[in-house]
Formats: C-alpha cells, sequence, structure tokens
C-alpha cells in the first residue's frame, strides 16, 4: 500500500479518485497531497462552464462519479427537480455542482475516517518519479510521497500551422476556445465569425456566440464539413452480439477489414448508434492490439468519422444548430484552413475547399480555433509535462496521443514502467484510446483506489 500519495490536476478525474480513496469504509489511513492548480474545485474545464446552453454528451443516468453508486449524478439531479428522466441530457454546469458537493463531502468526512489531506490551489512545477517515491516540486516547496497521480487532463491548446503571429497578437484568433467562452466580451459584437474544426467543442461555441451576438453569421471548416451526429430522443441498448463483432475485429486488426466489418454490422442493425455503443467497452483491448502502422491509418482516414459518430450531441443541440443554418446564420463549408493573415482590423482566412478546387479566402471579425482534445506531448508548452519529458521521467506517446503507459495507468519510461508513478484520464489515450470520458475514468479511478490500497 502507498501511505503517501499526490494527486495533481483539479477536475473532474481527481474529483472521481478521491472519492474513491477516501470514502472506502475499509480503507487504511491516507495522507494525501490534493494539487489542484487553481482555487476552483472539481469542475475542469468541461465543467467549469457557467452557461446552461452547455449539455452533457451523456444522458444522465450514465454520469454518476461512481461504478459502486450508479444513480448518483441522477439522484443529485432529481433533488433538485424530481422531473429530470435518466435519459436527459442535463447542463453542465449542474453536474460541476454535484461534482463539487460531492469531492467537498469526501474533503469533510476524511479527517473523522483517519485521513490527512492537503488541498494545494497551486500548479505542481516539477515532479521526479524513483523507484521508491515520487519527489513533488511547487515553488520553494518539496515533498516526497510513496506514489504520484496525473490528472492534468488535456494539454492547452496550442494555435494551427498557418497562423501568423501578428493574428495571434491581435486578439481576434482564438487558441482557447473554452477560456474565451468563459470571459468573452467584445464591444462591438463580432459579425463575421469563422470556426475552424466542427466537432463537440464548435457545437459549444456556435451554440453560445450564436445565442450572445443575434447578429453574426458563422463559417465553420473542416475536412468534410460535417456536424457530429445526434443523439436519439430515445436511446437504443448497446448492440449485444456475444462479443462476435468486437472477436471479428480482433480477429483482422487492419482499418480496411475494420471498415467492411462496421458496415456489415451497421446494415444488420435497426440503429447504427447500437454498434457504435457496443463497441465502447472493447476498444482499449482493440486499440492495444493494432498495430502502429493501422493505429496511423485510423488516426490519417478513418478519425473523423468515428468521434462524428461516437462523439454525439444531445436531440436538443442539434436542433439549435439546425435552426442557424435554417436562419442562414451558419453556413458549414469542407475545406482545410491554410493560412490566416491580418487584414486592418480583419482577419484573411485562406481555405482550400476539398475537392481540390481553388483556393478561396474569407473575411472575418474573428476566428475561433475549435479542433478538439489537444494531447500532443511533443509539441506541449505545458511546463510540468515539458520538465517531465526532457527529463525523460516519461515517454510521449510517437502519435501524440498523450504519455506511454501500461493499460494500468503506471507512466513509462526508458527503463520499463513506474512502479509509483501513475496517469488517469486523457493522458493515456496512446494506450487505452477510449479513456477521455467520464464512464471511463470512474473505471480507472476505482481501478487505481484497489492499486493504492494493495497490500
Ligand atoms: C468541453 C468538454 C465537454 C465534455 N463533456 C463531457 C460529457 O458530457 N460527458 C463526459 O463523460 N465527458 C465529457 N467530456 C470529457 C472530459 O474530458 C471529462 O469528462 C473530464 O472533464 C476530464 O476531467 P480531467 O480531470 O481529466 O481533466 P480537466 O477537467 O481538464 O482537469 C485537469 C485539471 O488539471 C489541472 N492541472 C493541469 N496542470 C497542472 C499542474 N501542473 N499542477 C496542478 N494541476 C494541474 C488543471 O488546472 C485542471 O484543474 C468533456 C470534455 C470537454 C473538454
Amino acid at each position: 500500500m502507498f501511505r503517501r500519495v499526490a494527486i495533481i490536476g483539479g477536475g473532474a478525474a481527481a474529483a472521481t479518485l478521491i472519492s474513491e480513496l477516501l470514502d472506502r469504509p475499509s480503507a487504511q489511513p491516507l495522507h494525501l497531497d490534493w494539487y489542484t492548480g487553481t482555487q476552483e474545485m472539481a469542475r475542469g474545464v468541461a465543467y467549469g462552464t457557467r452557461s446552461s446552453r452547455h449539455l452533457l454528451n451523456v444522458r444522465a443516468a450514465s454520469m454518476s462519479l461512481f461504478t459502486g453508486k450508479p444513480r448518483g449524478f441522477l439522484d443529485y439531479a432529481q433533488r433538485g427537480d424530481s422531473s429530470v428522466a435518466g435519459t436527459d441530457f442535463l447542463p453542465r454546469r449542474l453536474y460541476g455542482d454535484y461534482l463539487e458537493a460531492e469531492v467537498r463531502g469526501t474533503l469533510a468526512r476524511a479527517a473523522d475516517r483517519g485521513h490527512d489531506v492537503q488541498v494545494k490551489p497551486f500548479d505542481v512545477d516539477a515532479l521526479v518519479p524513483e523507484k521508491d517515491g515520487v519527489t513533488v516540486i511547487q515553488g520553494d516547496e518539496s515533498q516526497r510521497v510513496d506514489a504520484a497521480i496525473l490528472a492534468i487532463g488535456s494539454l492547452p491548446p496550442q494555435p494551427l500551422g498557418g497562423v501568423e503571429p501578428t493574428v495571434l497578437d491581435s486578439g481576434k484568433y482564438i487558441v482557447d476556445p473554452w477560456r474565451f467562452l468563459a470571459t468573452a466580451q467584445f464591444d462591438p459584437a463580432p459579425r463575421e465569425v469563422v470556426v475552424i474544426g466542427l466537432g463537440l467543442t464548435a457545437a459549444d461555441v456556435l451554440l453560445e456566440l450564436g445565442a450572445q451576438w443575434p447578429q453574426a453569421h458563422f463559417i465553420a471548416l473542416s475536412r468534410h464539413g460535417k456536424l457530429p451526429e445526434a443523439h436519439m430522443l430515445d436511446p437504443s441498448m448497446p448492440l449485444d452480439d456475444g462479443g462476435e463483432l468486437f472477436e471479428a475485429l480482433r480477429d483482422a486488426p487492419d482499418m480496411r477489414s475494420w471498415m467492411r466489418l462496421m458496415r456489415e454490422s451497421i446494415a444488420d442493425a435497426d440503429d447504427w448508434r447500437s454498434v457504435v455503443d457496443g463497441l465502447r467497452p472493447h476498444l482499449p483491448t482493440l486499440w492495444q492490439e493494432l498495430p502502429t502502422t493501422e493505429r496511423e491509418r485510423f488516426l490519417r482516414h478513418v478519425r473523423w468519422a468515428w468521434e462524428r459518430v461516437r462523439h454525439r450531441m444531445p436531440p436538443q443541440v442539434a436542433e439549435t444548430l439546425a435552426g442557424l443554418e435554417r436562419d442562414g446564420r451558419l453556413l458549414r463549408r469542407p475545406g482545410r484552413m491554410q493560412h490566416v493573415r491580418a487584414e486592418g482590423d480583419r482577419l484573411r482566412v485562406s481555405v482550400a475547399p476539398r475537392g481540390g478546387r481553388q483556393p478561396e479566402s474569407l473575411t472575418a471579425d474573428l476566428v475561433v480555433q475549435t479542433v478538439g482534445l489537444n494531447t500532443d506531448v511533443r509539441r506541449t508548452k505545458h511546463a510540468l509535462v515539458r520538465q517531465l519529458s526532457t527529463n525523460g521521467h516519461v515517454l510521449a506517446d510517437p502519435l501524440g496521443l498523450g504519455l506511454q503507459a501500461e493499460p494500468d495507468g503506471r507512466l513509462r519510461y526508458e527503463g520499463g514502467a513506474w512502479p509509483n508513478f501513475f496517469a488517469i484520464g486523457s493522458m493515456l489515450r496512446g494506450t487505452l484510446w477510449e479513456t477521455t470520458a467520464i464512464p471511463e475514468i470512474r473505471q480507472q479511478a476505482r481501478s487505481l483506489a484497489e492499486r493504492i490500497f494493495a497490500p
């Protein structure tokens, strides 16, 4: 058992792990240092939004923090509003309230259970893992712990190639859409906005800015110009074919066969969503067994289509975006941004349209980059991740998917896997692929807690 533990990160993954560790009835007393990075507790990027337009993309009944208490979030929401159903897509802000309430309750009970918990609202500057412990450095202080867990979510977004430095300096090219939405104050409000990327982050941006700026028009660019698919109002059950599709995919670990098998399964199913959802628990195994060349092929050719069907929008969100399109305020363009230049007090965006047609040029008052979670350790400016990587304490995933790790979360270095240095959540993408959402994170938290208390 590890008696002294540090958790680095103040978001949902850390909150889940802390509750798993401290609320166990039979847990041994633990000394826990929790470095939250901010004053705000448990919400992180996803659930820190103050906008009621931003909805969970998972139904309420599947968003409990704990594997052992599956109705956790639903019960919390129904205490506030008895008409809430398990199939509803609720505001992420409400989920943030739930997370914070859970974790504050856990912390309040911790001393009675014999735990010593220090909450430190600072960024950790450096970590030095060794075989028998990890040194945690924050400012002038350094602490030695038995084990450390990185729960830092994904990395800060980086500007895309082709964006000139003057554009970045102008304040009219937004690299971090979540930070921008939290503080967006523009006077006068922009009239023409270009959004680069068309996933769930773009949906957040279009919903919020579409409502705040009723005169604004949006052009959204992406490789295929398609929005994510929508959830059905009534959920279909994940396909249970006794593992047939999973085994067939496993036996043929190449993209061509996978595409064929998926098409065949979907043709036989009442609803394609049930096939995608039925595969979700098997994805870590499939990903781990996939050769690197096929992983590359997946990222290059299949990822965009997979993300559209796997990360779906709530139906209300799809309807609002369809309304923006009907009103002529949202135009989707299939194409690739080539570069962005400043032109007077506006921005000019050059686009290579899909199909090899002549490049086009758009002007905008504001450009918002919405290209999804960044997990590329090789190019990050995140100070702690750079320190760990530069000092050889961790290894970057070669395809830009977080840090190299074992399936149980132990981080790898040149000499093997650390026995006492773990990650949870997005940094495990290269190992597990499916690792960023709450249903996966709470499983990881439970396994980590068991490992920490293991004799
Ligand atoms: C906009 C958005 C919406 C989402 N919606 C859903 C959803 O509806 N359902 C779902 O299941 N999943 C959703 N997700 C997935 C989401 O990633 C997870 O649900 C969850 O929020 C991840 O939490 P995390 O703790 O891993 O990361 P984060 O919430 O990003 O938290 C990371 C924390 O680490 C801290 N940190 C970073 N560096 C340091 C350091 N050096 N020292 C100390 N602290 C540090 C940060 O300050 C932050 O507090 C969404 C994600 C996003 C971005």
